[in-house]
Parts: C-alpha cells; structure tokens; sequence
C-alpha cells in the first residue's frame, strides 16, 4: 500500500477556523490509485471517508471524527495556450498568481478566497461578481461509491450560487480542473489581485479565523427584499438577500457564545475570537436561525460544511 494512515491527527491546525478535535484516521492522497487504496481501507474497517482539502469551509467537531479522513494534496498545474489544467489541490490563489505571471486571467477578484481549486469548484466559489463557473471548462471527479473516474463538462456540473453538482453529491471527489482564461497584461493583473486583497482586508473578510460566509445568502420573501432595497439603494439579486443584513437586522451583530462571535463588520462570519469550540459556533449559529426565521420567516442555510 503506498498511503500512509495516521491516527489520531488534529484536525483544528488543518482549518481555519482552527476548532474540532482529531481524525481517528487520517491520509494524504494524490493520485486517483491512492484515493482508490483509502476508499478500500474504510471500506474493511467500516468507517466512513471524509474529504477537507484547504479547511477553509469546513467546522469539524469538537470530539473529531470517527472517520478515515483523506487530504488531497495533489497540486501540479499547467498551461496551455489560454487554457490552465490543475489538480484539485492547488491553491486558489497561488493560481490566480501563476496565471498573471503568464499573461492569464480575469479572475482576479477571486484572489483571497483561501482553499483549493477542488473546493473552490465543489461550492461555486465567487467574491466580487465572478464566480469560479465563469472560468472552469472541465472537471475530472472520482466517484468514491462506484471506484470509478469521469469527466464533466461546465454544464454538467450544475453550477449555481454556491452551489454545483458535487456539493449534492459528496461521494463525488473533483481531482482536476481545466479552466479558459483571458490574456491580460502581467502587470495590471497583479495590481488588481493587490487591490482585491486590500478592498477584503477593508471589509474584514481576509485572514479571519472562521469559515467564510457562514450562512448562504437566502431568498427572501417580497417585502424582505424591499425592506433591504429601500434601506441599502441596492437590488437585491436572484431575490437574495445578505444574510449579513438579516444577522445585524434580528440585533445579533457582535453576539457572542463563549468564543464564538458573530463579526462586527461582516456579521455572517462566525469568527474564533477566543478558543472557541464548535459546540459554541453551533450554539450562536442557531440562535442567529432562530431569530431570523422568528422575525422575517426566512431559514438560513449553512454555507461552511458543520460536520
Ligand atoms: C477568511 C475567509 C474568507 C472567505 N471568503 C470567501 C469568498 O469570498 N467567497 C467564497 O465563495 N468563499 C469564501 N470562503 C469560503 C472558502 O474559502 C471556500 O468555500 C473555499 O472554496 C473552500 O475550499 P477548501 O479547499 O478550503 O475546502 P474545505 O474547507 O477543505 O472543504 C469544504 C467542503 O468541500 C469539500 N471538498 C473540498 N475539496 C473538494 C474536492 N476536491 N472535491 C469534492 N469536494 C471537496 C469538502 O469535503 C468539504 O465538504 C472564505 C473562507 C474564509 C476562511
């Protein structure tokens, strides 16, 4: 067998949220021979098989997982022409750098977004307007029930905000990523991956100990939406609206659960402000659900993935 397993790995220092306890197994993989070999070793010792890659949307609980986690940490890339193919464990902004460097992009409003290419795809990723749809031609997935490998072209992989096929779809692990890009100039290129870094550090949505978002923007009833529009002078878009907005709207902008706080500046990031435990974001995370659905009738759904 060429994977090694671990046992009893912290899984915390791997997130960055930077809570949950540890994996009672744990793998590095990198080829689709590799994934095949830990789905076979769960498989016989009946535990489950997990995927985190970058950690950066992802709550693990406080008494770990009694699972086979497996990391993909695969990350070769290349270009071709107009056209960038990377493993699913390249990091999304070494990418994003890569590309400028050789006259590619187009994508820059993407720079800051932490995780790999694999997780940006599984959750649509996007900051700014651009969404990693706009961008991937292809995906290479390996289906982890079947034991087999497939290729899906954009339109199959259902993209929507935040969402694709392979968040419906956990058994699905996307391994490869192809991606058309624009040509631009080096050096304004890198100047706007600077100034999307600035502009997040201004709204306090870079290096935080959290998992992004921690709720998707819900669809909101009319007079939600209006009450939104009136008050911002913004449409509100697809008949969203911020879950931010709603957090700071029900009073609970800066409430805190033992470590567990709901950001000042950017609400719908639950931050570790001060060794929080999951148990705690989970606790805050309900009552912001709670006072939500009580005052507007709207149910915000999780973004980061609560295992
Ligand atoms: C400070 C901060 C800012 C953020 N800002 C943004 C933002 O502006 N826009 C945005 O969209 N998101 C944002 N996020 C959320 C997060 O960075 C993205 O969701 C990111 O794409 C997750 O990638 P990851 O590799 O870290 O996935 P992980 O957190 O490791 O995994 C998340 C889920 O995806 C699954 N997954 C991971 N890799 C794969 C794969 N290769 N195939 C199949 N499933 C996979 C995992 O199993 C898990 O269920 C932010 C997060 C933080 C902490």
């Amino acid at each position: 067998m060429n994977i090694q397993i671990q046992e009893n790995v912290p899984l915390a220092p791997m997130t960055t949220f930077g809570i949950g306890g540890p994996a009672r197994f744990f793998a590095e993989v990198q080829v689709e021979e590799e994934i095949r070999e830990a789905i076979a070793w769960a498989k016989t010792r009946n535990v489950r098989l997990l995927l985190l890659s970058g950690g950066s949307n992802i709550l693990v609980p406080d008494e770990g997982l009694d699972a086979l986690v497996v990391r993909l940490t695969s990350n070769e890339f290349s270009f071709a022409g107009s056209e960038l193919e990377a493993d699913a464990g390249c990091d999304l902004f070494q990418l994003i750098k890569a590309a400028a460097e050789r006259k590619l992009g187009g994508w820059e409003k993407l720079a800051g977004i932490p995780g790999t290419i694999g997780g940006a795809v599984r959750g649509n990723a996007g900051a700014f307007g651009p969404e990693i749809k706009d961008f991937v031609t292809r995906v290479r997935a390996f289906d982890t029930e079947l034991c087999d490998a497939r290729q899906f072209d954009n339109n199959a992989c259902d993209f929507s905000y935040r969402h694709s096929f392979f968040k419906d779809h956990p058994e699905w692990l996307v391994t490869r990523v192809w991606l058309t890009l624009s040509s631009v100039d080096t050096s304004l290129s890198l100047r706007l991956i600077e100034e999307t870094i600035r502009e997040r550090e201004k709204r306090h949505i870079q290096n935080v100990r959290a998992a992004g978002s921690f709720f998707v923007n819900p669809v909101a009833p009319q007079e939600v939406r209006g009450q939104f529009e009136k008050e911002k002078g913004i449409k509100s878009r697809e008949g969203r609206v911020p879950a931010g907005w709603l957090i700071e709207k029900v009073g609970l902008k800066g409430a805190r659960i033992g470590g567990a706080v709901a950001s000042e500046q950017h609400p719908n990031y639950i931050k570790n402000d001060d060794n929080a435990t999951a148990a705690q974001v989970k606790e805050l995370a309900q009552k912001i659900k709670d006072a939500v659905r009580e005052k507007f009738g709207v149910e915000l759904q999780e973004e980061a993935v609560v295992l």
